[in-house]
This record gives C-alpha cells, structure tokens and sequence, in this order.
C-alpha cells in the first residue's frame, strides 16, 4: 500500500506521490519569533518532522521550505518595549527556537527563509496583484479585495459569497465570521519600523510572506502546505487567494493540518497564558526526547491533551524501548535461526509500515513496536530467540528509530559521582518499604536522565553508566 495523507483541500485519505520526480516539494509555516515557542507549537513541528522523516523511509527526496515570522505586530510591540530593533530582538527567539527545535532532534529543513529578507519580492507580488486588480488601496494600506477571487473559502471549506466588498481588516489574525479584506501592505504608523516602497512607507501583512517565499524557493505549484489547525484560516485561506491570483495555478496539491496540543482540554496558547515551553520541562527534569515522544505518540489529525502523567508514561515507554535494544545487543545466544521469530519480526515492520503509510498514524506504529518487543521478550525468556535473529530485531528497531528517534539518550553534561549514584538507589530502597512507589519510580527516573540504568535483581540492584 502506496502512503497516503488527508488532504484539507478536498477532505479526503489521498495516496501520495510528487508532482515532478521524486521530489517534495514541502512549504511549512514556521514560529513568528516574538517569543520562545511553546510545546503546542512544537507538537506542530513534531508532526512536520515525522512527516519529512517517512516520506525520506518511503524513498523521496526533501525540499523544505520554513518562514520564520520576523515582523509582525506583537514582535512590533515587544521590541520597542524593550528598546531594542527589531532584528536585535528577533534573533534571541529565532536562536532559541533553533535550539529547541535541535533539542527536539527536528531536522533543519533545507531552507529557511525570513520574512524581512523577502521584502522586495513581496512588494513586487503585491504589485502584480494590484496590476491584475485584486487589490485596493485605503488610507495608505493596499488590501486584497477577496471578491476578485471567487474560490476564497474552498480550503475552510467556508462560503463567503455573501461578503461585504470593501469591509477591511487590518489585524493578521481573525475568525471565519470576521472574513473580510485583508491587509497586504500596512501603511506605516507613528514610529513603528518601516520598508520604503512604492506602495509608500509600510510594512507587509503577515499572510503574502509565505505566497512569497514558498513560490521563490518551489516554484508556483507546491507538493505539500502544512500548519497547525488554527493556520486554515485565514492564513492559508489567503495564502491561496494571492498566490493563485498571481499564477492562476493551483498554489498546494495537498494541504495538512495538524490538531492542537490542549492542556486541561483547552488549546495551549500563548495569549491564555496556558503553556510550558520545552525549557520549563527541561527544568523540571525531563529529557527532551520524552517531550518529543509524547507528542509524536498521538496521529497529528487528533487533539493531544497534555498532562504530567502522559509525559511520565512517555518516560516509561522510552525506558522499555531502551532495555529491549540494551537486551537485544548484549545478551549471549543460541546459534541459528528461530522462523517464528523471524516471522515476527516481519509481521512487527510490515504492520509499522502500513500504519505510518495511514496518514502517519503514530498510535498504531508504536503499538505494532511495542506488541513486537512483548512477544520478543518472551521468546528471549524461553530461549526460542536465536543469534542470527539478533539482526532482524534491530532492523525492527532501526525502523522505529528513524522516525521516532527517541532510543540514544540525550547526553547530560552533569555526572553523577558513585558515592551520588549509591545514595540515590538507598534513597530508592527506602521509599519502596516505604510504599512510596511515586518516589521510587521518580528516582529511578532521575538516575535514568542522568544516564544511570538501574536493574533490580534476586541479589540486590545493579547499576551502570549508558
Ligand atoms: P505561531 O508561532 O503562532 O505562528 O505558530 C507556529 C505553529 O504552531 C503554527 O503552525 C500553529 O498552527 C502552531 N500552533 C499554535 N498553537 C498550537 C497548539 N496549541 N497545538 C499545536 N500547534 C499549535
Ligand atoms: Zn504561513
């Protein structure tokens, strides 16, 4: 079975192929770097980067382009609340979202554009709008006048028939029932920062810089346009009116939307205050690579409530992968080769395979890893696991591991000495008699971070460095 993915564009489970060769074409909308981004917005990039890593399994080649939102109204704000220029302040967010994204182990995509070094070429976008008559100009700001693109809404799936001509916003976000002409050029405003143009001293609205760099970096028709959910509209929505309006082509073949990560079943966000960052649960003692678990676990089309519990369970799960390899690498075998356990592990990639091949349903991979390590343990138990299946087990994980890359631990720069080491397992043996199996799991949790394995055995625990 060929990969396919749900399309927002036509609502529908489509098999999956570039339109030219066997290259993706990938556009997908980055952070605007007012601030650090939080884990919902990493859930976003999480999903992108489990995408580029199947369609790379699947035998394609990448061409990704990310925006980084560089001039916006809350960067605007933000910066002149601090005194410093815009690029000044920008580029702490942009460093820091690179080093969490690079924390998170996401792959860098092959390009990454900022908005403020495609200036001209936005301008010249907005002026060919305005030469074909989709625009209008307005106390300074020109508009796209969304009547002059009778398909607007067919990505919401909205009808905007109705709409008012001439009704105008100019703020970069807005809901459906708010639809109206959106700002292409704002003029600019008191002391606010400023390009000069022909369209007069101004600044872009948020949505032409994506048209923009997606087309200058992948021509007019791109493969693939992704986001979260809430970029559906209007940011996608006019996304396509301008760049559709420019070429008359269709701007993206396929459209995906990732669901948002809520927390208590509300959308994490910056303006409810709602959020942890992935530095917050760094801090509290957790690898990045349990965040990136977590957030990988859940198929990218369904909300993620996140919760402490969901996150320890995600520590646990990758605890469990890690022994399995650590067994599977080390422990002495029978020669030869056991056809049942052969058989399973074929069974365990070809089922892995199908799932992701789903739309990337994340759930039924690992579920399908998970069955496969349960059966294997079994059979390594009972000695039914021979060398020469040694190899099919980690090509089972190899496969896993590509896309989930979670298995190598994150290398803490803090050690712990032995004397350290031996306290922390006393501390642990008391809180078991003690029945306070909360704190012997987090300790035994805390030496796992700090790359202490611990095993518990008929003649006491054994530790040792990873
Ligand atoms: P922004 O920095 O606000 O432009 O957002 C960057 C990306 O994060 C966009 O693709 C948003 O759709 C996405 N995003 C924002 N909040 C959430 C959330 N709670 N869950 C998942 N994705 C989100
Ligand atoms: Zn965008």
């Amino acid at each position: 079975m060929a990969l396919r993915l749900h399309n927002t564009l036509t609502q529908e489970l489509e098999e999956f192929r570039p339109a030219q060769g066997n290259t993706v074409r990938m556009y997908t909308c980055g952070p605007t770097v007012y601030n650090y981004v939080h884990i919902g917005n990493l859930r976003t990039f999480t999903f992108q980067d489990i995408l580029r890593r199947w369609l790379r399994y699947r035998g394609f080649t990448l061409n990704h382009v990310m925006n980084i939102t560089d001039v916006e109204d809350k960067i605007i704000a933000n910066a002149a609340k601090q005194g410093k220029t815009l690029k000044e302040y920008t580029e702490i967010y942009t460093q820091a979202f690179f080093e969490d994204a690079h924390k998170l182990r996401l792959e860098k995509p092959e390009h990454i554009a900022k908005a403020t070094e495609h200036i001209g070429e936005m301008v010249e976008a907005i002026e060919t709008l305005a030469a074909k008559g989709c625009t209008y100009v307005s106390d300074g700001s020109t508009y796209f006048r969304i009547a002059s693109f009778p398909e607007y809404g067919k990505l919401s799936h909205s009808d905007f028939s109705g709409i008012r001509s001439g009704a105008r916003v100019d703020v970069d976000e807005y809901d459906k029932d708010d639809a109206r002409d959106f700002v292409l050029w704002k003029s600019r405003k008191g002391d606010e920062p400023y390009w000069e143009a022909p369209l007069g001293h101004g600044r872009p609205g948020w949505h032409i810089e994506c048209s923009v760099m997606a087309m200058k970096y992948l021509g007019e028709t791109l493969d693939i346009h992704a986001g979260g959910v809430d970029l559906t509209f209007p940011h996608h929505e006019n996304e396509i009116a301008q760049s559709e309006s420019i070429t008359g082509k269709p701007f993206a073949r396929v459209w995906l939307h990732s669901e948002h990560l809520q927390i208590e079943w509300q959308k994490m966000s910056k303006s409810l205050g709602n959020f942890y960052t992935l530095r917050d649960l760094i801090d509290m003692g957790y690898q990045p690579e349990v965040v990136r678990y977590l957030l990988a676990s859940v198929p990218y089309r369904k909300k993620l409530n996140f919760t402490f519990d969901g996150l320890k369970a995600a520590a646990t799960s990758i605890d469990r992968l890690r022994n399995f390899e650590d067994r599977i690498k080390t422990k002495r075998l029978h020669p030869g080769v056991n056809e049942a356990a052969r058989q399973r592990a074929t069974e365990a990639l070809r089922r892995y395979e199908e799932s992701l091949d789903d739309d990337l349903n994340t759930a039924e991979a690992l579920g399908s890893i998970f069955e496969y390590i349960r059966e294997t343990n079994t059979a390594l138990d009972e000695g039914t696991f021979l060398e020469d299946n040694r190899g099919d087990a980690l090509r089972v994980l190899k496969a896993f591991d590509d896309v989930f890359d979670v298995l190598k631990p994150t290398q803490t720069t803090t050690t712990l000495s032995d004397a350290e080491v031996d306290q922390l397992i006393a501390e642990r043996a008391a809180a078991k008699k003690a029945r306070d199996f909360a704190r012997s799991d987090e300790i035994r949790a805390q030496l796992l971070q700090r790359g202490i394995v611990i095993e518990d055995t008929r003649e006491g625990v054994h530790w040792k460095r990873k």
